[in-house]
């Protein structure tokens, strides 16, 4: 006998409330997770409709009781069905309950006031605004923020007001000021709508070259042949991705189908976003992580209406419910973000591929810097790889130098500054042509190198740098091996061995001091704690009013500038040397993208990457933007070890107040996976990489397997013990398929 839980009513905020149902022997066959099927409900037996989001052989309730389910809806598939069947494969695939899938796929309408939305409009006449630009241009030291707002106006009278103060980067002050003297008014109201339509200035009617050509026409062909299948785009920045996604979606829309774009967050620029309202106007919507759920379900219920077909957002746009769904773009689909941090950990390209073979429409995966794991399935023939070599303005790439800092050293330089990054921006500064000096800070660093040799200390088994602690012992969060630190380098001998100390705040001293004339700006977690930090920053040193931004990672993505004309990278070892199986991946990211920043405009640009390691493969190909080289190497590396993609990993974490129940749980389903037998490789319990955190101590256990049903059964043997067992009832678990970052 089985049984099915059913939800009637799935736009309501509580989806655990199910009712149980029999499923009829006749039946068997075709009620699965996402069926609409119809049951008697109620005293009367009323016939409605529900949806199957659970199934079972052992029924929660007195089986006397349970009635069954009448049929199932076969006539139209709505597009919940959908979602719920893909909420099925999560909770499988990466291990949650199905209402915690259901709540990731699932818009759900909460109670909340109607906001106020603002809008900007323009009091005066476009001409008389013209007038006014003009005169605010021939002042001195204007502000430029009242001069991009007027520029904005002239095009488009009416503005959102978020668009501007985000978007725009406009303050609050600048609108109030120009509010004031009646340029502009403020209008107030209630529903939601788009930003309105762009304007010629981004229809930017460019002809495909050769190459984005061939890449649309491979994609348009399938399509038209009605074969949907996965591509990955690999195209050097600048080498026209965007236009050849805008071509795709133009096609996909006119057959009457829809599409989602997801963007990591941070590349959610106006500039881009004002691209494709351009060429789809009011077909657009926008979803970021700054919308309330309220404002989210607003824009999920018009995709469901059909008042929209473009759906533009990070990852949790990937559930826009699109009941003709025909084509998801993944852009930058290398970056983590796209990987889920709460539970169900799932990864937005996984689940785009998977909703697409229930939506039969295609993906189309882009980025400059593919993902290994992507990079592996064009390999072997899962994704169809599309390369666009070369940039589609024709601007040459930067010119890239390796400082060796041992060399450094060895020349009593003991400055974070090389000499030749010292006299890279000497020049600058002289050129008057700004740099960007990016000290790569991703989480903890506490990796042990030497500054004499280079060399760092790693696991003898892992091949990750051991994580120094305070109590002096140097430990592995993989496996939990664990040493002392030494007091000199077990290589060379050197006394100069340690942890790297470098901030963002000394480095700006150290700027400060060697080039007193120079207008700096630091951007980091310090300077952008404010609400719109981050934005003025950059909108500041993009209008010319600092020779040299200093900045952690976020000053290497998104925005182009362009007079910058150098990059350095003060030391490409901090990400190199992360405890992680991911650390030559991603700092080829961080250098490609950091070297790409140089040299966007007219003028030529120039990269300094600093290191200990110069010899290092993903230093090498970084600086030589040899992405099949760095391919290559990397793969052979997590072949070697059996890191993903070569083999799945499963990462289980086991949390608890009480140090003694998370030891005690962590053997225990340490315990289950060796009885599981599935021939896996098991690494520890050791303690996680933050081993305790706000008072939780965290206990890891990885396995590995190259069969990722394995890892399934694993997990499911986990969570019947998790289900069943009373012993540790202040520990909590989860898990994470393929981790992204283990950190
Ligand atoms: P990517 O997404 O690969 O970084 P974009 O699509 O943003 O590249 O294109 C980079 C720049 O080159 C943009 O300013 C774009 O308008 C321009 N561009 C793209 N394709 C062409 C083309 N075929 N001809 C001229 N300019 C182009
Ligand atoms: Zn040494
Ligand atoms: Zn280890």
């Amino acid at each position: 006998m089985i049984y099915a839980d059913i939800i009637i009513d799935i736009s309501h905020e509580k989806l655990d409330k199910t009712f149980q149902y029999i499923v009829p022997a006749h039946l068997k066959d075709v009620v699965h997770i996402g069926s609409q099927v119809v049951i008697p409900f109620g005293k009367g037996d009323r016939a409605i409709t529900g949806y199957v989001v659970d199934i079972t052989d052992t029924p929660s309730f007195d089986v006397t009781k349970l009635k069954a389910i009448a049929r199932v809806v076969t006539e139209s598939i709505p597009i919940e069905s959908q979602l719920i069947t893909l909420a099925g494969w999560m909770k499988r695939h990466y291990g949650s309950t199905m209402n915690q899938a259901l709540r990731t796929v699932i818009p759900i309408k909460k109670k909340e006031a109607a906001r106020e939305k603002k809008k900007i409009r323009l009091l005066i006449s476009r001409e008389q605004a013209q007038i006014e630009l003009n005169e605010l241009c021939a002042r001195k030291n204007h502000s430029v923020g009242k001069e991009r707002l007027l520029r904005e106006l002239i095009d488009n009278e009416v503005l959102e007001w978020d668009l501007v103060t985000k978007n725009l980067q406009i303050s609050s002050a600048v609108i109030r000021d120009l509010e004031a003297k009646a340029i502009i008014a403020l209008d107030f109201y209630r529903e939601y709508r788009n930003p309105v339509a762009a304007t010629d200035n981004y229809r930017k009617k460019v002809t495909l070259n050769d190459m984005q050509q061939s890449a649309v026409d491979k994609v348009l062909t399938d399509y038209s042949n009605q074969i949907y299948k996965t591509y990955l785009i690999h195209g050097v920045t600048g080498s026209g991705k965007t236009e050849v996604y805008m071509e795709i979606m133009d096609k996909v829309l006119a057959m009457g189908r829809q599409v989602i774009v997801l963007i990591p967050e941070i590349a959610l620029t106006y500039q881009t976003l004002m691209r494709f309202y351009a060429r789809f106007g009011d077909k657009v919507s926008i979803l970021n992580s700054k919308m309330s759920p309220g404002e989210r379900f607003d824009q999920f219920e018009r995709a469901k209406k059909g008042e929209i077909s473009v759906m533009i957002g990070p990852r949790s746009a990937l559930f826009t419910p699109f009941e003709n769904l025909g084509l998801i773009i993944i852009d930058e689909e290398h970056e983590p973000t796209y990987k889920s941090e709460v539970i169900p950990r799932y990864h937005a390209r996984e689940t785009a591929i998977y909703r697409a073979g229930l939506a039969k429409a295609s993906v189309v995966l882009g980025s400059a810097t593919p993902s290994v794991e992507s990079y592996a399935m064009a390999e072997n023939g899962t994704y169809e790889l599309i390369n666009l070599e070369k940039r589609a303005a024709g601007q040459a790439m930067a010119a890239c130098e390796v400082v060796d800092l041992r060399e450094e050293l060895a020349a009593g330089n003991k400055s974070m500054l090389s000499r030749s990054l010292q006299l890279a921006l000497k020049d600058r500064l002289e050129k008057k042509e700004q740099s960007m000096v990016f000290l790569n800070r991703r989480g903890l660093m506490g990796f042990v190198s030497c500054r004499a040799c280079g060399s760092v200390i790693k696991c003898p088994h892992c091949d990750v740098s051991l994580h120094l602690h305070n109590d002096g012992h140097m430990r592995c969060h993989y496996c939990g091996f664990d040493t002392f630190k030494p007091t000199s380098c077990p290589d060379c001998g050197s006394k100069y061995i340690g942890t790297f100390k470098a901030g963002t705040q000394r480095l700006e001293e150290i700027i400060r001091e060697q080039f007193p004339s120079a207008r700096v700006l630091r951007m980091d977690a310090d300077t952008t704690r404010g609400k719109d930090g981050h934005d003025e920053i950059l909108a500041s040193f993009a209008a010319g009013e600092a020779d040299v931004l200093i900045g952690t990672q976020m000053i290497v993505k998104g925005h182009d500038f362009a007079n910058v004309t150098l990059v350095g990278v003060i030391a490409a070892d901090i990400s190199l040397n992360d405890s992680d199986y991911h650390s030559g991946e991603r700092t080829f990211q961080l250098l490609t993208q950091a070297v790409g920043r140089a040299g966007r405009g007219s003028k030529a640009g120039e990269a300094i990457i600093q290191t200990y390691q110069p010899d290092n493969y993903a230093i090498v190909a970084s600086a030589a933007q040899d992405y099949d080289s760095f391919y290559r190497q990397e793969i052979a590396y997590r072949r070697m070890l059996h890191y993903p993609p070569a083999a799945h990993m499963l990462g289980i974490t086991i949390a608890s107040e009480k140090l003694e129940q998370a030891t005690g749980q962590a053997n225990e389903i340490k315990n289950i996976i060796d009885r599981c037998n599935t021939r896996s490789n098991v690494l520890g319990p050791a303690d996680a990489y933050i081993g305790k955190l706000k008072d939780v101590y965290r206990k890891v256990i990885y396995v590995k397997n190259k069969d990722y049903n394995q890892l399934v059964f694993i997990k499911d043997q986990i969570e019947a013990y998790l289900l069943e067992q009373k012993q540790y009832r202040n520990t909590s678990t989860w898990f994470d398929f393929d981790p992204i970052n283990t950190l």
